[in-house]
């Protein structure tokens, strides 16, 4: 049975079989990039006294009404000690930022606009309101209030949140195990020279690569001969995980068992050929809770099925909102011609320059082309309609998972 369906058709159809996966608990120290499943109160006032911003004197702003001031120096407040002294009228305290504020005393003039004629005085040099330089107890976030809600993803500013407010153990959505198996006789270790009619693995370590930057767990299986018996157990045991991704062997040719070796070990195949270059047979079904992509052989055609349709059905595990890669408008810098009806997605390279994006397909031999890939971040969107670009005119360009769309300076292959 062959079901030949659109890019857009395939990722609803995906995404439609895929389920956020339950939650689990993590420390914080591993929450990093994890997208939250609770929500989160502060157990404490922030900042939880009042207390000095700035590194100088503590005092009453009243006392400094004419300059110079000399006042006395009633003590000193290193931070993480607390006063056991006030501040009365005609005294100050020497402060440090972040120490807490004595009794008595309402502002903080900073050392730089003081000068210290003896260790006991301070003449004030410059006028001071009453607050300043004072941060009030639970101006940022009071006990109790709400600072995070559950969906957010966990970045470095919100794992310094999290710890702020002593969440140490914190419950995030689990992150799929995905199996890759990669299959073809002709495929040898990387470290290896290839004999005759033999290739390097390169999709094994590419796919890997991909998994991990979408922040899944990979599990590599290796490779799995064009022979139905082997590949076969193989699957048997990719198929424990979450997610299992084959690449090759899913086209018409002789030896490609993939998807007969898939449906006598019960998955139910949803499509087999979506109309897409690169990448036409691309095979997507599941089995119980487990989802299975099997992705073409060719290096470029895996990786990019992988962008355009695995890694949104990750993204959704993981708990994510927004599933698909950044997509923008970029001014074509090079005219381009699309020879296929179906949906062309073609490696460029598009950066962020004079307000604007501008992207530059690449020239490449086709989907065997590591090289061209390797020196693309994103793709040129042809819709299969149109098949003619000129140079200048918008196009649609959608970025690679990994890449980082503002970095023009990032260094690309030779
Ligand atoms: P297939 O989809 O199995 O017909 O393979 C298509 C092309 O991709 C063939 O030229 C294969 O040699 C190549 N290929 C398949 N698997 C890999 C792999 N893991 N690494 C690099 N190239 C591969
Ligand atoms: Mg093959």
């Amino acid at each position: 049975m062959t079901t030949m369906i659109s890019l857009s058709e395939a990722i609803r159809k995906t995404l439609e079989m895929t389920s956020r996966l339950p939650v689990e608990s993590v420390p914080l120290s591993e929450a990093s990039g994890r997208i939250l499943a609770e929500e989160v109160a502060t157990d404490i006032d922030m900042p939880p006294f009042d207390k000095s911003s700035m590194d100088g004197f503590a005092l009453r702003a009243h006392d400094c009404a004419k300059l110079p001031a000399t006042l006395e120096v009633a003590g000193q407040i290193p931070a993480g000690t607390y006063p056991d002294f006030q501040i009365s009228k005609g005294q100050a305290a020497g402060i440090m930022t972040g120490a807490p504020m004595p009794d008595g005393a309402d502002s903080v003039q900073q050392v730089e606009k003081t000068q210290s004629p003896t260790p006991t005085s301070v003449s004030i040099l410059e006028p001071v309101r009453p607050g300043q330089n004072v941060a009030r107890r639970g101006e940022i976030m009071t006990t109790g209030q709400r600072v995070l809600a559950s969906g957010v993803r966990i970045s470095a500013a919100v794992v310094g949140l999290l710890a702020t407010v002593g969440k140490y153990q914190v419950q995030v959505y689990r992150r799929p195990t995905v199996a890759i198996l990669v299959t073809g006789d002709e495929l040898v270790g990387v470290d290896e020279i290839p004999g005759p009619g033999q290739i390097r693995n390169s999709n094994g370590y590419a796919l890997c690569a991909q998994v991990l930057a979408a922040g899944a767990i990979a599990e590599t299986m290796g490779v799995a001969a064009d022979e139905r018996d082997e590949l076969r157990e193989k699957i048997r045991i990719g198929l424990e995980c979450d997610v299992l991704i084959l690449s090759g062997g899913v086209s018409m040719g002789e030896y490609d068992f993939v998807a007969e070796a898939l449906t006598e070990l019960g998955t139910n195949i949803h499509y087999n050929k979506v109309r897409v270059k690169p990448g036409k047979p691309t095979v997507f079904g599941h089995r119980g809770d487990t989802l299975v992509f099997g992705l073409p052989g060719n290096p470029v055609s895996a990786s990019t099925i992988f962008e355009l349709i695995a890694r949104p059905a990750l993204r959704k595990m993981m708990g994510f909102a927004q599933f698909q890669n950044l997509q923008v408008e970029a001014v074509l810098d090079g005219e381009f011609v699309s020879k296929t009806n179906r949906a062309y997605f073609h490696p460029a390279h598009t950066c962020f320059r004079d307000g604007a994006y501008h992207t530059t397909p690449l020239q490449t031999t086709g989907s065997a082309d590591i090289w061209a890939f390797a020196r693309s971040n994103s793709y040129v969107i042809a819709p299969p309609e149109q098949d003619y670009f000129e140079v200048s005119q918008k196009v649609g360009v959608l970025f690679h998972g990994d890449s980082h769309p503002a970095n023009c300076e990032e260094g690309s292959p030779a």
